[in-house]
C-alpha cells in the first residue's frame, strides 16, 4: 500500500513512523524541503499549485490522505481524480476549512455550538453585536489555527480596531462561551465502516494554543461521552467519512457546544502513541487501508504537554519518570509548537507530581 499525505508537519511525521511497523511508506507533499515528515520519509517538494509537482507526487500512490487542512480544494479535486481514493472525503475537507461552514454544518446535524453568525460589512457586525453581545470573538473564516485569525470584543470601543484588523477577510462572529473546560474527541471511521472512539480528553489553551491534555478527561459522565460519540456518528454518516475525525467541544453544565472539527489527526490526541492502545495514527492510516481498527482503550492516565517556541534540554525531560519525549526538529520560533512530551501512569496522583515539573520546563 503506498499511502501519499499532503502536508509534512509533525502530524504527517508521527504518521510515517506509525506506518513503518506495519509495512507502510508514506510519500508527503510539503512546501519545503527540511519539512518534520521529510525528515523521516520521501517527499516530494512543490507548492499546492504546482500540478506538475502534484502528477509527480500522485505517481504510484493507491490513496492520498492528509494531516493539514489548508490543502486548497483544487489540489485535492486534482489528486482525486488521479488515485484510486483520497480520505477523508474532499467535501470534508471542505467544511472543515471554513469556520462559517463547519458551523453551519454541525448546526444542520442538530449539533449545538455557540451563537455565530457570517460578518461581510460593517453593518453587519453591528447587527450581529446586538444579538451575541459582549464579550464576543471575531474570527476569520478561513486560515485561522492555533489561535490566529481572532480579535475578542470586550466592549463597544474594540469595533473599530477589530474592523480594522479583520475587515478585509470574511468573518464569522461568535458569542463567547463561558465554559467550564474544553474537551475533544478523537474519533475514527474506517473504510469498512468500523468505528472507534478514544476517551474525551481535556484540553487547555493560552493565546488560543493547546499546552496541555489530560486523558482521559477528568470525571466526564458516561452519558458526555455518549453525546459527543453520537455527534461524531453524525458527521461520519452525513460524510461518508473515512479517517480520524477530532471534534473539539465547550463543556458547560453538562452540555456539549462543538467549536471545531479537524478532519485530520490532531494534537489533542498525540498523547495516544503511549497512552492508549492503539495511537491516532496507527488507528488513521488502518482506517484509510481498509484494515481493522485498533483498541482506543486508554493504558492508564496521560498528560501532554507541548513545547512552543522553545524546547528544554532532552535530558530534564527524560530524568522525570514515565515521560515520554517528541521532537519534531523545527526551528524555533516565537508560538511554533516544536515538540511534545506524554507522561503516563497508573494513577493520576503520580502524573500531577510530574507535570508540574513538565510544565516548568515548558516555559520558555
Ligand atoms: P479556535 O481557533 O476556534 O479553535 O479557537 C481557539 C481557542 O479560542 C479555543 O480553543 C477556545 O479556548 C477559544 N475560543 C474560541 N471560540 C470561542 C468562543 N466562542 N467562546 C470562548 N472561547 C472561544
Amino acid at each position: 500500500m503506498k499511502i501519499g499525505v499532503l502536508g509534512g508537519g509533525q502530524l504527517g511525521r508521527m504518521m510515517a513512523l506509525a506506518g513503518y511497523p506495519l509495512g507502510m511508506r508514506l510519500r508527503f507533499f510539503d512546501r519545503t524541503p527540511e519539512s518534520p515528515a521529510g525528515q523521516v520519509a520521501e517527499c516530494v517538494v512543490g507548492d499546492f499549485n504546482d500540478s506538475e509537482a502534484l502528477a509527480r507526487f500522485a505517481e504510484g500512490l493507491d490513496l492520498v490522505t492528509y494531516e493539514f487542512e489548508n490543502v486548497p480544494a483544487s489540489a485535492a479535486r486534482f489528486l482525486s481524480q488521479r488515485v484510486p481514493r483520497f480520505s477523508p472525503p474532499p467535501r470534508a475537507l471542505e467544511i472543515a476549512q471554513d469556520r462559517l461552514i463547519h458551523k453551519q454544518f454541525f448546526a444542520s446535524l442538530g449539533i449545538p455550538t455557540a451563537d455565530f453568525h457570517p460578518v461581510t460589512s460593517r453593518e453587519e457586525l453591528e447587527e450581529s453585536l446586538k444579538t451575541t453581545g459582549f464579550p464576543a470573538l471575531l474570527k476569520t473564516r478561513r486560515w485561522g489555527y492555533d489561535g490566529r485569525g481572532q480579535f475578542l470584543l470586550q466592549g463597544m470601543l474594540d469595533r473599530d480596531e477589530a474592523w480594522k484588523a479583520m475587515g478585509n477577510a470574511p468573518l464569522i462572529l461568535e458569542g463567547f462561551v463561558r465554559f467550564e473546560r474544553e474537551l475533544s474527541l478523537v474519533s475514527v471511521r474506517s473504510s469498512t465502516g468500523q468505528t472507534a472512539f478514544y476517551p474525551l480528553t481535556e484540553n487547555h489553551h493560552r493565546q488560543g494554543i493547546l499546552r496541555l491534555s489530560l486523558a482521559p478527561a477528568p470525571e466526564v459522565p458516561p452519558d458526555v461521552q455518549q453525546l459527543a460519540e453520537d455527534y461524531a456518528q453524525r458527521v461520519f454518516r452525513e460524510l461518508s467519512y473515512v479517517g480520524v475525525l477530532t471534534i473539539e467541544f465547550f463543556y458547560a453544565q453538562g452540555k456539549l457546544l462543538a467549536n471545531e472539527m479537524a478532519t485530520r489527526v490532531h494534537n489533542s490526541g498525540h498523547w495516544t502513541i503511549e497512552g492508549a492502545q492503539t495511537s491516532q495514527f496507527e488507528n488513521h492510516l488502518r482506517a484509510i487501508s481498509g484494515l481493522s481498527l485498533g483498541s482506543t482503550t486508554p493504558r492508564g492516565y496521560s498528560a501532554m504537554v507541548n513545547f512552543i517556541g522553545c524546547v528544554p534540554h532532552p535530558d530534564a525531560v527524560l530524568a522525570i519518570p514515565g515521560a515520554h519525549l517528541h521532537l519534531y526538529d523545527k526551528s524555533p520560533q516565537p508560538g511554533r509548537k516544536l515538540g511534545h512530551a506524554t507522561l503516563c501512569s497508573e494513577s493520576r496522583e503520580e502524573i500531577a507530581a510530574s507535570l508540574d515539573k513538565l510544565q516548568k520546563l515548558a516555559t520558555c
